[in-house]
């Protein structure tokens, strides 16, 4: 391992980390003792606040198998690797990048999210318990590649071309090759589409993401980790017209999904056991006042006819219509027909299936690669 490689990130990847199994968890309690000023919330999420109008993502937990620690090391084209089942560069690098992003005093609010990788339930509480309101973007740091701007997450717009546009274009005034890209899946910042206008995610240089022969390209991610410094978050223009998007398909399609997702509807303020006392419930209700209207009253209101008319046409409709190669293939014109053609629960469906679908895929690559 090149001398060169900060300790830090050696550290971060050294680990592995399944979600919510010891070392996961003592990676957020070391969190917590290394930032005096950060704060746990009930489902473990670590928020530092800096200030600021920018929310910045990473999550702690990788898709090792097993608690334990993994060797390091480089491989032919400089590029670090693990003898794990995965190196956990994802999100290990994203880790990394918010720990930069704070020595540098970059402002804004960090939040170290719990079990991306097992169904996001981190960044589902904390996008619904807490006030966004005074942040206008959000950040994760979390996509393989080097040149990702996210535009599209989850069947829909999570933010602007313009948005997208100009942070590529400050990144890209640090020697980097950003550009908008519409292909984004399921990362921890969808879950704030709702709440914070510019949603992105970013590219940070792991590569084979969820497979033996994960790769860290390092020397990339310490460029991008000077650029993410010196950026003035705050200056980038917020641009995406959830307005205009109301009653467009995506918007029906994420109030439907919102009811699956967010699991805690039915728990109270008085469920939760706060660490640091009454300053830090933040909490909100369902009804809080949000600045975009309640999201919740976009969704459609059925009567019990439409309700048993659905459910028939659910029961007809084979769930799992779409496939992984329909995905990267067919052009957007026609995944938007097909996902207006099928009721929700089949685009949903097909999601999760097109999630498995590439994970296996990747695995099997993985596994293939290994015995090289
Ligand atoms: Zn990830």
């Amino acid at each position: 391992m090149p001398e060169d490689v900060p300790a830090l990130l050696r550290e971060t990847l050294g680990v592995c980390r399944p979600a919510f199994g010891q070392r996961d968890t003592n990676y957020a309690v070391d969190l917590l003792r290394r930032r005096p000023d950060s704060w746990q919330d009930t489902e473990g999420n670590v928020h530092v606040d800096r200030g600021g109008a920018s929310l910045f993502l990473a999550h702690t937990d990788t898709v090792h198998h097993e608690d334990g620690t993994q060797n390091l090391f480089v491989d032919d084209e400089g590029r670090i690797v693990s003898d794990g089942t995965c190196l956990g560069a994802d999100d290990g690098a994203g880790l990394y990048l918010l720990h930069r992003m704070l020595e540098a005093g970059v402002p804004g609010y960090y939040l170290f999210c719990r079990g991306e990788e097992c169904g996001s339930p981190g960044s589902t509480f904390a996008a619904k318990h807490f006030d966004w309101r005074r942040i206008r973007r959000c950040v994760a740091f979390d996509r393989a590649n080097q040149t990702n701007v996210i535009t599209h997450q989850f069947g829909g717009r999570c933010c602007s071309d313009g948005f997208a546009q100009a942070l590529a274009d400050a990144l890209n005034a640090h020697g980097l090759f950003y550009k908008p890209d519409e292909t984004g899946i399921f990362t921890d910042s969808a879950n704030f589409m709702d709440v914070i206008e510019e949603c992105t995610n970013l590219s940070v240089g792991y590569q084979n993401q969820h497979t033996a022969c994960e790769t860290l390209d390092w020397r990339f991610l310490l460029r991008l980790a000077d650029a993410c410094c010196l950026l003035d978050w705050d200056a980038l223009p917020v641009l995406r017209d959830r307005e205009a998007e109301k009653g467009e398909l995506q918007d029906l399609y994420k109030a439907r999904r919102a009811p699956v997702l967010h699991d805690n509807a039915d728990r109270s303020d008085e469920d939760f056991d706060w660490p640091q006392g009454k300053a830090r419930q933040k909490f909100h209700s369902d009804t809080y006042d949000n600045p975009y209207d309640d999201p919740y009253e976009t969704w459609p209101t059925y009567t019990e006819k439409e309700e048993e008319e659905e459910e028939e046409n659910e029961e007809r409709t084979p769930a799992k219509e779409l496939t992984l190669a329909d995905l990267r293939d067919k052009p957007m014109g026609e995944l938007e027909a097909w996902v207006e053609s099928v009721p929700a629960s089949a685009v949903l469906e097909a999601m999760y299936g097109i999630y498995d679908e590439a994970w296996e895929e990747a695995w099997r690559e993985g596994r293939e690669y290994a015995k090289k």
